[in-house]
C-alpha cells in the first residue's frame, strides 16, 4: 500500500502561510471596520434633520389675510403651504378666490394654493360647463388643485330631496376634467366615525360635535353614513382611476388604520393628508403609525389645517389679539408635529404620553415636502409669478 501522500494545500512555505493570515487578518479588520463606517453614515443618513432644517409643507391651509408675522413665522421655521379655498354653498366664492390668489401673487412660496366651485347653482342647466369654465380659469392663474368638502354627502340635497353624494354622476364631467388636466382633489368626505356615535366626552372631536349639532349624526334618521360616504368616495377613485385624490384628514378613516392601509392597496390614486388628525393618530399605538407610514411613504402629506379665516366663517375680520394667538397656536403646533413624527422616546401630545414615531430621514422628506412638491407640482407653482 502506497503511504497517503500529504500535499499542502498551496505552495506556501511555513513563513509565507503566517504572512499570509496576518494578511487576511488585516483585511477581515479593515472590512469589518468599513462595514461599521457604513453603517454608520446610513444611520446618520436616517436620523431625523433638526426641526428649522427640513422644508415643512403644510399641504392643508386655510390663510385668507396677509399677516406679515405669520409669513414671517413660516420663512422663519421653513413652513410653507398649500392654501385650500373651501365651502362651495355660500356666497363667497368670488371674494376667497381672490383673496387666495393676491396671496400667492405676493408671496408665491408662501401661499400655492387649490380652488374650489360654486354648488349653488348645481340644480341649473350646463352647471357643470360652467364650473369646468371657472376651474379652467383658476388654473390658468395658478390654482393647484380642487377641494370638495363634507356638505356633498352631509348637507346637499338633489332635486328629488335625496341627498347630493360625491359620486353623484353630476359630478363626473369635473372629475373627468381633472384627471384629463392631471389637478388633484383635495377631498374631505364624512366626519370621523364618531360622528354617527352618540356624544362621548372622551372622545377626541367632543368639542367640535357638542358645539356643531348640524355636523354630528348621531340619532339623525336618513342621513347616509359613514360607510356609505366612504363607498362613494372609493366609488370615485375606482371611476377616475387617473384622477388623484388628496383624502384630507387622513381620509375619514382616523379610527382604522387597516382601512386606511387596504385603500392604499387598491387604489393607486389615493393619498391622504394629516389635516387636524395628528391627534386622533397618537391614540393608536406607536407602532402601528409607524409601519403605515414605512409601508406608504409616497402617500401621506403633512396638513395641519389651520389658519385666518375670513370669507366664510367670520364677518368682521380678526382682533390682533386674536392674530397673535392664532400665530402661537400654529407655532406650536407645528413643533409639535415634528416632535412626534421625527423625536425619540416619550412625548406629551394633546394632553395625552406617546411614544414619538421617530420615522427615517427618508420617510420624513417624503411625508413633510417630497410627496407634495410631487403631487401639487408645488416646484413650478413657487416659481410662478
Ligand atoms: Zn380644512
Amino acid at each position: 500500500m502506497k503511504p497517503m501522500n500529504f500535499v499542502r494545500p498551496c505552495t506556501l512555505s511555513p513563513v509565507d502561510e503566517v504572512n499570509w493570515m496576518r494578511a487576511a487578518m488585516k483585511l477581515l479588520s479593515f472590512i469589518t471596520a468599513f462595514c461599521g463606517f457604513i453603517h454608520a453614515v446610513q444611520a446618520a443618513d436616517e436620523a431625523a434633520p433638526a426641526y428649522a432644517d427640513i422644508l415643512k409643507i403644510d399641504a392643508h391651509s386655510h390663510v385668507f389675510e396677509d399677516i406679515p408675522a405669520y409669513n414671517d413665522l413660516l420663512r422663519r421655521i421653513n413652513v410653507r403651504t398649500v392654501n385650500i379655498c373651501v365651502v362651495g354653498a355660500k356666497q363667497h366664492l368670488f371674494l376667497m378666490h381672490r383673496i387666495a390668489l393676491d396671496l400667492y401673487r405676493k408671496h408665491p412660496d408662501l401661499y400655492p394654493f387649490s380652488a374650489t366651485f360654486d354648488l349653488l347653482g348645481r340644480d341649473q342647466p350646463g352647471y357643470t360647463d360652467k364650473v369646468i369654465a371657472h376651474l379652467d380659469g383658476m388654473f390658468q392663474k395658478g390654482a393647484l388643485a380642487v377641494k370638495i368638502w363634507k356638505e356633498i354627502g352631509m348637507s346637499l340635497k338633489r332635486p328629488d330631496g335625496t341627498f347630493l353624494m360625491p359620486d353623484d354622476p353630476l359630478f363626473d364631467p369635473i372629475y373627468s376634467h381633472l384627471e384629463e388636466l392631471g389637478k388633484p382633489l383635495h377631498a374631505h368626505i364624512a366626519e370621523p366615525l364618531e360622528a354617527w356615535l352618540p356624544l362621548d366626552p372622551n372622545s377626541v372631536n367632543y368639542a367640535y360635535y357638542a358645539r356643531r349639532s348640524e355636523w354630528h349624526m348621531y340619532g339623525k334618521a336618513g342621513y347616509p353614513t359613514h360607510a356609505e360616504l366612504i363607498a362613494a368616495r372609493d366609488h370615485i377613485l375606482e371611476k377616475h382611476p387617473k384622477l388623484i385624490v388628496i383624502a384630507v384628514h387622513l381620509g375619514s378613516l382616523e379610527h382604522d388604520l387597516d382601512a386606511i392601509a387596504a385603500r392604499f392597496e387598491r387604489f393607486p390614486n389615493f393619498y391622504i393628508d394629516t389635516g387636524a388628525r395628528t391627534r386622533n393618530l397618537v391614540h393608536h399605538p406607536s407602532d402601528k403609525v409607524r409601519q403605515l407610514f414605512l409601508k406608504h411613504p409616497d402617500r401621506i402629506l403633512y396638513g395641519v389645517d389651520l389658519g385666518f379665516w375670513l370669507p366664510n366663517a367670520n364677518d368682521t375680520p380678526a382682533s390682533d389679539a386674536h392674530r397673535s394667538e392664532q400665530i402661537s397656536k400654529m407655532e406650536l403646533q407645528y413643533k409639535s408635529d415634528y416632535d412626534y413624527y421625527a423625536g425619540k422616546g416619550m412625548m406629551t401630545y394633546d394632553g395625552r404620553e406617546v411614544q414619538a414615531l421617530n420615522l427615517p430621514r427618508s420617510v420624513l422628506e417624503k411625508f413633510y415636502h417630497e410627496n407634495a412638491e410631487h403631487v401639487l407640482k408645488l416646484k413650478q407653482a413657487w416659481e410662478q409669478k
